[in-house]
C-alpha cells in the first residue's frame, strides 16, 4: 500500500509518501518561517496565500522523489482539523482533486492524533526536502518590529558546540521504532501528552480514534508560551520555541524563581486536576523583566552580559514550565491507571516534544511510573506530511477510506462532501476530569 499524506492545518505546508510497512519514501516541506516574522503569530491570510502557493509543488516533488505516479496510490490522507479554516481547505481541496481525478480512496486526518501516531512510525525517515516559501507572501509588508530587549546575540558558546551536545542528549532518547513496537502497531493503551502551538493536553489513547481528555489548558498551550516568552526575552526568529531552548542552554535555570502554575490549586484534594495554565507564567516573566532588567540596565550591560543575564530567564522560565507538564502527567499517569490498568507507556509528542528538556524531565517521571517515555524522532515533532501519510495508512487499513465524491442523481452532479473542522476535539473529556472542574 501507498499512502500520500498532505498537511496544512497551520503554517507549513507538508507532503509525504509512505508505503505499508512504515517506510517513508519520500517527504516534503514548504514552512512558513520568515512569513509571519514581526506578526506577533501567524496570520491566517497570509498563511493561505502562501499554502496556496507551494501546495502543487509541494505534493508534485514528494510524488517525483518518491517515484510514485498519483495512481500508483492507495489513497490520499489529509488535515481535515482542527486548524485554520482557510489553510485546511487549502490541503483538502488538493486531496479532493487528487482523488477525483485518480480515483483514489481518501482519508481524513485529525492533526494532533497525526501528532501522536507519528511516534509509532516503524522506519527513520530519509532527509527531507525543504522547499522555500514562494508567491505573493515573500513580498508581504511586514509590521513595525515589536517591542522587546535587544535580541540576545549569538555568543560562540550557544551555537555549533551546544548544537551538537543537543544531538548527542537526543540520540541516547529511545523513538519507539527501537524500543516498544519495531512494527509500528501502536500498544494501545497508552497515555499521550499532547504539546504543541495551539494544544496542550493530556490524552488517554485506547484505539485510533478512541480518545479520552485526561485535562487541557486553561489558557495558552505551552508552545505559546515558549513563543511568546521568546518574544519578550528579544528572540525574532519566529516560532520562538527552539530559540529560547537553545538560549536556556546558556543559561541557569535555578537563578529565578518564577510561580509554579496553578500552585494555589496544586494540592488541592478534590479540586486536583490535570489541566495546565501557562498564561501566569507568562506575566511573571514579563514582570521579571521589567524588574530585573529594565531599559536602563540593559544599555549598560555589554553583549556577553547581556546574553547571559536573558538566558538565566530563559532557562528558569523553561525550567517551570517543563516542571509543570511533569506534574500533571505524573498525575494523569495515576488517573489513566485507575481506568486501564496496563497502561502500557507515556507519548510524548507534538511541536514541543522537540524539546530536550521536556523530553528528559518527562523521560523521568514515565521511569518513576515505571513506563517508558516514548516520542516521535525530533524532526518529525512539529507539522509534516509523515505523520499524516502514516496515520492515514492506519486509518486505512481500519476501513476507514472513503470515495470524495457523492452523486446526486436528480441533479446530476458530483459534489464534493469533504468538509474541513478547524474546532474537533481529539475526543470526549474523561468524566472524572469534568467532575474535577466543578
Ligand atoms: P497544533 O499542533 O496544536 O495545531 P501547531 O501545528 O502550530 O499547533 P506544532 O507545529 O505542533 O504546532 O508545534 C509548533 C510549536 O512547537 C511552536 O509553538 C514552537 O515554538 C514549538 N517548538 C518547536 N520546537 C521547540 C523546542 N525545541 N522547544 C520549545 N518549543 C518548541
Ligand atoms: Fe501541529
Amino acid at each position: 500500500w501507498l499512502v500520500l499524506g498532505i498537511e496544512s492545518s497551520c503554517d507549513d505546508t507538508g507532503a509525504a509518501v509512505v508505503r505499508g510497512d512504515g517506510t517513508v519514501l519520500g517527504e516534503v516541506l514548504a514552512s512558513q518561517a520568515g512569513v509571519h516574522e514581526g506578526w506577533g503569530g501567524v496570520v491566517p491570510k497570509l498563511a493561505q496565500a502562501a499554502h496556496a502557493a507551494a501546495i502543487d509543488r509541494t505534493v508534485d516533488e514528494a510524488l517525483r522523489i518518491s517515484g510514485v505516479s498519483p495512481s500508483d496510490l492507495s489513497a490520499v490522507a489529509v488535515t481535515v482539523g482542527p486548524g485554520l479554516s482557510l489553510c485546511l481547505e487549502v490541503g483538502v481541496k488538493k486531496a479532493v482533486a487528487l482523488a477525483r481525478e485518480h480515483q483514489l480512496l481518501l482519508v481524513r486526518a485529525h492533526h494532533m492524533e497525526c501528532h501522536a501516531m507519528v511516534t509509532w512510525l516503524p522506519t527513520q525517515p530519509p532527509p527531507r526536502v525543504d522547499l522555500p516559501v514562494g508567491g505573493a507572501t515573500a513580498a508581504a509588508p511586514k509590521p513595525a518590529a515589536c517591542e522587546a530587549p535587544q535580541a540576545a546575540a549569538a555568543t560562540p558558546s550557544s551555537s555549533a558546540a551546544l548544537d551538537q551536545k543537543a544531538l548527542a542528549i537526543s540520540q541516547g532518547i529511545p523513538t519507539a521504532s527501537t524500543t516498544l513496537s519495531p512494527d509500528g502497531v501502536p500498544p494501545f493503551p497508552f497515555l499521550t501528552l499532547l504539546v504543541s502551538g495551539g494544544h496542550n493536553m493530556l490524552v488517554l489513547s485506547s484505539g485510533l480514534g478512541r480518545h479520552s481528555i485526561l485535562g487541557s489548558t486553561l489558557d495558552d498551550s505551552i508552545g505559546e508560551a515558549f513563543d511568546k516568552t521568546a518574544r519578550l526575552l528579544g528572540l525574532q526568529k519566529v516560532p520562538g520555541g527552539p530559540e529560547l531552548e537553545k538560549l536556556a542552554r546558556d543559561g541557569d535555570e535555578h537563578r529565578h524563581s518564577l510561580p509554579a502554575p496553578l500552585s494555589r490549586t496544586r494540592d488541592e484534594g478534590l479540586r486536583a486536576s490535570c489541566d495546565f495554565s501557562f498564561s501566569g507564567l507568562k506575566s511573571a516573566v514579563r514582570m521579571l523583566i521589567d524588574t530585573h532588567l529594565p531599559a536602563e540596565k540593559l544599555a549598560e550591560l555589554n553583549e556577553e552580559q547581556k546574553h547571559a543575564e536573558l538566558a538565566h530567564i530563559a532557562a528558569s522560565f523553561q525550567r517551570v514550565a517543563v516542571e509543570h507538564l511533569a506534574m500533571r502527567t505524573a498525575r494523569a499517569i495515576e488517573w489513566a491507571r485507575a481506568i486501564e490498568p496496563d497502561l502500557s507507556c507515556v507519548v510524548v509528542a507534538g511541536g514541543v516534544a522537540a524539546n530536550l528538556r521536556v523530553r528528559s524531565e518527562l523521560a523521568r517521571v514515565a521511569s518513576d511510573a515505571g513506563l517508558a517515555m516514548v516520542c516521535p524522532p525530533l524532526r518529525l515533532c512539529t507539522d509534516n506530511g509523515v505523520m499524516v501519510a502514516w496515520t492515514g495508512m492506519q486509518r486505512l487499513r481500519l476501513g476507514l477510506g472513503e470515495r470524495p465524491l457523492r452523486l446526486d442523481a436528480e441533479a446530476d452532479v458530483v459534489a464534493l462532501c469533504v468538509e474541513v473542522r478547524p474546532r474537533w476535539p481529539i475526543g470526549p473529556r474523561d468524566r472524572r476530569s469534568t467532575t474535577q472542574q466543578q
